[in-house]
């Protein structure tokens, strides 16, 4: 007889009590309704850990809708269901929770997208990736608490290790691949030797699987704290190159990475501009289509690569501010941060800064109507005349409004005032 480990006073311990709470009343609604009910993946996996994970994934042994409903009903929270494939998410409080009903899954082929029948809680486990995310715990009245692990999860727990199911699991779904790259990072753990083995003679199912998911797969990884980690391990099998052969995941990397941290963007874009930017400008449109990068990530990266071939210019340390401003201020910020980051010269370096705290701030301050005023008529000559006020603010050749109006009175009597 295998050990009955039940879990429910670490539920108390690290869930908030209004999830404990809900747990204990889902279980008991799904009863009722003749159901069985488990919390499974990530959560389970983090309870074991001592880590907080505030995501709850239910499997429902029947039908997660009409639990879905009923919970709803009762917290007064609201679903979005999923017919076709029995799933519901409940949103209530401020938490989001997955319920779906037990299923199996078969693959007709490598990096298809799985045939799904309902099933047993058993069959769920088995379509899963890892050992460690393949334990359900059942929330059930008479068995509350109880785990379940079929595939020895909590021993790969301890000794650290990420192990799939069976031989074909790698097959059957490559992205695994990057999965497992991500838990080994986040969690500190190893592939285990047989995974690793069948791993790397999968390697070449990665060319089955669509960009979209590689690229979800690889938004999920730059989510994490040390994204830097994975793509490293991710360079060492070969995985990296099949996102693009170019791609390194090596020292440079990991160092421009931990200085990204210290930016106020979207670190997810920060780092893709990175990790693409020592490709060549076709490399980039490759890696963009391969992965189907949305419009603007897309430009992000091509502005990275484009900013590139201005550094030298930007390096000349007696450059103006406002050719400072004017080779800089069509990218984005994050086009221009990861060339600062990215940048060999301390000169261009401190330029971009400046332009990026203080340049990219700076207008005149009179306007198109003040020009009017001031008998300039609308049209290319105060187009230029704006443009010129833009340069001499930012040279600190003028700094008050009034300082503005000289500069524009004498060139208005210039027939050509500089242009
Ligand atoms: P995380 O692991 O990132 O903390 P999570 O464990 O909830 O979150 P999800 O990506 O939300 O992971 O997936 C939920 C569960 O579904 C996983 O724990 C895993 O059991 C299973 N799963 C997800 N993707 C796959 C896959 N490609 N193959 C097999 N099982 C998967």
């Amino acid at each position: 007889m295998p050990e009955i480990i039940n879990l429910s006073r670490q539920i108390e311990k690290q869930l908030p009590a209004g999830l404990v709470g809900f747990m204990q009343q889902a279980g008991l609604a799904a009863a009722s309704q003749g159901q069985s009910l488990y919390l499974v993946g990530g959560g389970v996996r983090d309870l074991l850990l001592g880590r907080t994970n505030l995501d709850l994934d239910l499997v429902v042994e029947g039908d997660a809708i009409k639990l879905a409903r009923r919970l709803a009903d009762s917290t007064r929270g609201e679903i979005t269901t999923h017919p076709r494939f029995r799933t519901a998410t409940l949103r209530w409080n401020k938490w989001n929770i997955d319920l779906i009903t037990a299923r199996s899954e078969t693959y007709a082929r490598p990096g298809a997208l799985p045939t799904v029948q309902p099933g047993s809680i058993d069959m769920d486990l088995f379509r899963r990736d890892f050992t460690i995310n393949s334990m359900a715990i059942a929330l059930t009245s008479s068995r509350y608490g109880q785990l379940l692990d079929p595939y020895g999860g909590r021993n790969d727990l301890e000794h650290k290790l990420i192990r799939i199911l069976h031989d074909k699991s790698f097959i059957d779904d490559a992205t695994r691949i990057w999965r497992g790259l991500r838990y080994e990072q986040r969690l500190d753990f190893q592939f285990e030797p047989n995974t690793l083995r069948l791993l790397r003679r999968d390697i070449p199912l990665l060319d089955t699987i669509s960009g979209d998911r590689i690229r979800h797969e690889l938004e999920l990884i730059l989510k994490e704290a040390f994204p830097e980690k994975s793509l490293r391990h991710a360079d060492e099998l070969k995985v990296l190159s099949k996102l693009h052969p170019g791609l390194k995941g090596d020292n440079w990397l990991a160092e421009k990475f931990g200085q990204a941290r210290f930016s106020n963007l979207p670190l997810a874009a920060l780092y893709l501009a990175l990790l693409a930017y020592r490709l060549s400008g076709e490399e980039t449109e490759g890696l963009i289509s391969h992965l189907r990068l949305r419009k603007s990530l897309a430009q992000t990266l091509r502005d990275a690569n484009s900013l590139k071939a201005k550094l030298g210019l930007l390096a000349d340390p007696e450059l103006a501010p406002s050719r400072i401003y004017a080779l800089l201020h069509d990218y984005s910020s994050t086009a221009i941060t990861a060339n600062s980051l990215a940048a060999d010269s301390p000169v261009a370096r401190r330029h971009i800064q400046t332009f990026l705290t203080r340049l990219r701030y700076v207008r005149p301050t009179l306007s198109g109507n003040d020009l009017q005023k001031l008998g300039i008529a609308p049209g290319p000559r105060m187009k230029a005349i704006l443009q010129h006020l833009h340069d001499a603010r930012l040279d600190g050749e003028v700094s008050s409004k009034k300082g503005e109006e000289g500069l524009v009175r004498g060139w208005a009597e210039e027939p050509q005032p500089g242009v």
